[in-house]
């Protein structure tokens, strides 16, 4: 059984490019590629002569057809014009389709914008939503963001410059005040970080108008501490379960794990009142 390989291509940076990315893109019989124009700059540049096809975002349904002929006979490796393929690129049906038809899909581990602008972003790492690229129409993404507001995950997604400021305003309005960091340029001669809040990133790229490519890494909602309960709080809260007629020593436990106080002195307020 053939392989279709995944191979990333850098997203700017040609050292990017692994020694395994290059053996097996000159090792398949065919390289079906997203733009082959791009991909005959990166191909000319390490001296690589296999024969090229295109799959890209208008013909990836009638291509499949091609594509599983050429699995037939030889391995397969599926580029991008940057990064990984699948990821906000043309890919994802190949991929699919491949699977469903029992063809061995083998992906190399490589270039991407998300980890780059997620690792540098000093906001935490642990857990993280990849959003791709944010709806266009301003209804549209004001509703993707309510959606989306109490998600405590980092998000990241993917932006034009041009639109960097009517999303950065738009963010603003929907969810308020949250620490960002924008990635430009990642890899390239001006890569640039700016991390700080989103009022402050607007005013940064207010003065210096972005230009290149950019990732935006959001810090995900942080949930208010509960205010502190005061006496009158407990006492309410407590009265309120003795009047539903719950004996005073589960009322007295449950407002005590609730609002931190000891739970004798809830006990108290209660046996007062009688
Ligand atoms: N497949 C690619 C990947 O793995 O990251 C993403 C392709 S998507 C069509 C292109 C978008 O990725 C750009 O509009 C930009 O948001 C982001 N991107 C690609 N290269 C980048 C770079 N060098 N610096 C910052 N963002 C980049």
């Amino acid at each position: 059984m053939r392989t279709l390989f995944i191979v990333p291509t850098p997203i700017g940076n040609l050292e990017d490019m692994t020694l395994r990315a290059l053996r097996v893109l000159r090792e398949v019989a065919l390289i079906a590629a997203e733009d082959t124009r791009t991909t005959r700059v990166l191909l000319n540049h390490y001296e690589i002569r296999t024969p090229l096809t295109s799959y890209h975002e208008h013909n990836k349904l009638t291509k499949l057809d091609a594509i599983f002929t050429a699995l037939e006979t030889g391995d397969v490796a599926l580029v991008s014009d940057a990064g990984t393929p699948g990821i906000s690129d043309p890919g994802y049906e190949l991929i699919k389709e491949a699977i469903a038809h029992g063809y061995r899909v083998e992906p190399l581990p490589g270039a991407t914008a998300l980890i780059p602008a997620l690792v540098a972003s000093g906001l935490p790492t642990d857990g993280f939503v990849y959003i791709g690229f944010l709806p266009r129409k301003d209804r549209a993404l004001r509703d993707f963001l309510k959606e989306l507001a109490l998600e405590r995950r980092t998000w990241i997604s993917y932006e034009s410059p041009h639109r960097l400021i009517d999303t950065l305003e738009i963010l603003r309005s929907v969810l308020g005040e949250r620490p960002v960091c924008v990635a430009r340029e990642l890899s390239k001669v001006y890569e640039e970080f700016f991390r700080g809040t989103v009022s402050q990133a607007l005013a940064h790229y207010t003065a210096n108008p972005p230009r290149g490519e950019i990732v935006i890494v959001i810090g995900g909602h942080v949930a208010e501490p509960e205010a502190a309960w005061d006496e009158a709080r407990v006492r309410e809260a407590l009265f309120a379960r003795l009047d539903e007629g719950e004996p005073l020593s589960s009322a007295a436990k449950a407002i005590a794990q609730k609002s931190g106080w000891e739970r004798r002195t809830v006990y108290a307020l209660g046996a007062e009142r009688d």
